[in-house]
């Protein structure tokens, strides 16, 4: 068997790092707005480049908190990508605004720039670019459309901790960057956990203050806030992990390396790399017609797929609302339709590399029209 992910293959080799720093939080017994907290925030935003980091609960709460912080709220628009986890566009909602999407490129599957120009209303406030799968989204012309229009850039990076754009990091590239640590992300922690990060102090203020009931000391509130704050526990473990991150990686590059060499000349669509893109392949998705038998054939042979995303924001039912239908973003639908996350996690083995490559060239050659 071979699983889409291995959380527990992480945690069994860094063990007695993870299970120090649960120890000396639950020694120091301050679980709420720990030094942890401050020490990976700072820690966090130097990996990036970043000046500020704001500790948050989630990923959804940094999107939310962001876009507070921006003053976007009731009446804007946000433009976004329909490809994308729900929480892109759920977050729009929850400041009172209006997600409005715009089509992708139909081989980075990244927002389209010249999509998002022809989206932008009196009322649009604010893009919200993601870098899908752990591979930067095209961040100039972005920054173009929206210098332009008197925009702000918010980046969705909670696919792509340590990407690299034109020798840049992720969440360096916007007016404000949001990552998330659920689990399963490249930089995961045990549980829910997320940060902003920023240049601008006065956002990281703004999100500082509304993360924690808007208080200025212990009962003195100076804004209706939440509470959003992340868990010490938690940012002791993204602490610990912090320090494996490049080397973690640098192994994702390496299998989607041996992945594109064995499954080169099958027909199969390969995640492209732009020559200003270091991606950091929180996902390797590869792209074929025949997805759905694909996957069956793969299920069969005890290998784990997924399907990132199934169906395209502007056709989910909690959106119905905004008015899109089928055939709204082709290129998003498209992908929908014959996108396949095959296994891909730093403790993946070359030999597990190469049989699920074996298992995809049979099922492929099986599934050939004769
Ligand atoms: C995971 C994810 C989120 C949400 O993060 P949570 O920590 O689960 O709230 C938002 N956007 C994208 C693109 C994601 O992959």
């Amino acid at each position: 068997m071979i699983p889409l992910v291995d959380l527990k293959a992480q945690y069994t080799s860094i063990k007695s790092e993870i299970d120090e720093a649960i120890a000396r939080v639950l020694a120091q017994t301050a679980f709420i707005q720990g030094e942890d907290v401050a020490l990976l925030e700072q820690e966090f935003a130097s990996f990036c480049g970043a000046r500020e980091g704001v500790g948050v609960a989630s990923g959804t709460e940094a999107l939310r908190l962001a876009l507070l912080a921006l003053g976007v709220g009731p009446g804007d628009e946000v433009i976004t990508t329909p490809l994308t986890f729900i929480a892109t566009a759920s977050a729009i909602v929850h400041v009172g605004a209006r997600p409005v999407f715009a089509d992708v490129d139909p081989v980075t599957l990244n927002i389209d720039p010249s999509h998002i120009e022809a989206a932008v209303t009196s009322r649009t406030k604010a893009i919200i670019a993601v870098h899908l799968h752990g591979n930067p989204a095209d961040m100039d012309p972005i920054r173009e459309v929206a210098d332009r229009h008197g925009l702000k850039v918010i980046e969705d990076a909670a696919q792509a901790h340590g990407a690299r754009y034109k020798g840049r990091r992720v969440g360096t590239l916007s007016d404000v960057a949001c990552f998330s640590f659920y689990p399963g992300k490249n930089l995961g922690a045990y549980g829910d956990a997320g940060m902003v990060i920023t240049d601008d102090p006065q956002v990281a203020e703004q999100v500082r203050l509304l993360r924690d009931h808007g208080r200025r000391d212990k009962y003195e509130h100076l804004q209706v806030g939440s509470n959003s704050r992340l868990d010490t526990i938690q940012a002791a473990i993204v602490r610990a992990k912090l320090r494996h991150l490049e080397q973690w990686n640098d192994r994702r590059r390496a299998i989607a390396r041996l992945y594109r060499s064995l499954l080169e000349g099958t027909g199969l669509g390969l995640p492209q790399e732009d020559e200003w893109a270091e991606p950091v392949y929180h996902l390797f998705v590869v792209r074929t017609p025949e997805r759905d038998r694909l996957q069956a054939s793969l299920k069969r042979a005890g290998i784990a797929t997924g399907i990132h995303y199934p169906i395209p924001l502007h056709l989910q039912p909690a959106f119905s609302s905004l008015g899109y239908g089928a055939g709204d973003f082709p290129y998003s639908e498209q992908a929908a339709n014959d996108m396949l996350s095959i296994p891909i996690y730093p403790e993946l083995s070359d030999t597990q590399v190469h049989q699920v490559a074996r298992v995809i060239r049979e099922a492929l050659a099986e599934l050939a029209p004769e």
